[in-house]
C-alpha cells in the first residue's frame, strides 16, 4: 500500500472523471466545488478514490435520471471535509443503522459491500463518515479526513 501526501482536490477531480460517463448516461451532472487552498491528506490514494467512487455511485443510483450531485471539498480546521449531496429519495430512518453493514442492500443487483468497505477505509485513515438524509429530498454523505500538510 502506497502511502503518500495528496491534495484531495486532485483526487476528487480524477474520481469525478472516472464516473462522468456513468453520470452522463443518466443525465446527471457531477458538480464539484473547492477553493484555492490545497487540501492535503495523507493516505492511500487508490483507497480514497474507492471511497468516493462508492459513495458517488450510490448517489447516481439514488438519483434516477436527471439532476445534479453536489460535491464540496473544504478544509475545516484540522480536517478536510468532502460532502457529497444527492437529491434522491433519501434513506428511511429505520434503514439508517443498517447501511454499511455487510451485505445490506436495497437494490436488486446490489452487493451491500460498498459502504462497509468505504467506512473501513476511512477509519483506517483516521477519518469519519456521517450521513444526513431527508426522506423525499435527498442524502448527504460527509467524509472527513485529517488535514496533513507535508510541509508543516
Ligand atoms: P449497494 O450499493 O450494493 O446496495 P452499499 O453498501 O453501497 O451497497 O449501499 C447500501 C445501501 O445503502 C443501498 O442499497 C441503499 O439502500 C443505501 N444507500 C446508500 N447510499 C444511498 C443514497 N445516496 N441514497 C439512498 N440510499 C442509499
Ligand atoms: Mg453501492
Amino acid at each position: 500500500y502506497e502511502l503518500s501526501y495528496r491534495d484531495l482536490r486532485h483526487v476528487m477531480r480524477e474520481t469525478v472523471t472516472l464516473l462522468e460517463a456513468q453520470a452522463l448516461l443518466h443525465s446527471i451532472e457531477l458538480d464539484i466545488q473547492y477553493g484555492e487552498e490545497a487540501l492535503w491528506v495523507h493516505g492511500v490514494e487508490n483507497q480514497l478514490k474507492q471511497v468516493f467512487i462508492n459513495v458517488l455511485k450510490n448517489a447516481i443510483e439514488a438519483m434516477g435520471d436527471g439532476g445534479s450531485i453536489q460535491i464540496v471539498c473544504v478544509r475545516e480546521g484540522g480536517d478536510v471535509i468532502v460532502r457529497i449531496q444527492d437529491y434522491g429519495p433519501g434513506i428511511p430512518r429505520e434503514q439508517m443503522a443498517k447501511i454499511g453493514q455487510p451485505f445490506y442492500t436495497t437494490k436488486d443487483k446490489g452487493t451491500g459491500l460498498g459502504l462497509m468497505v468505504s467506512y473501513k477505509i476511512v477509519d483506517n485513515h483516521q477519518g469519519n463518515v456521517s450521513v444526513n438524509s431527508t426522506l423525499g429530498s435527498g442524502t448527504t454523505f460527509e467524509i472527513s479526513l485529517p488535514y496533513n500538510n507535508p510541509e508543516e
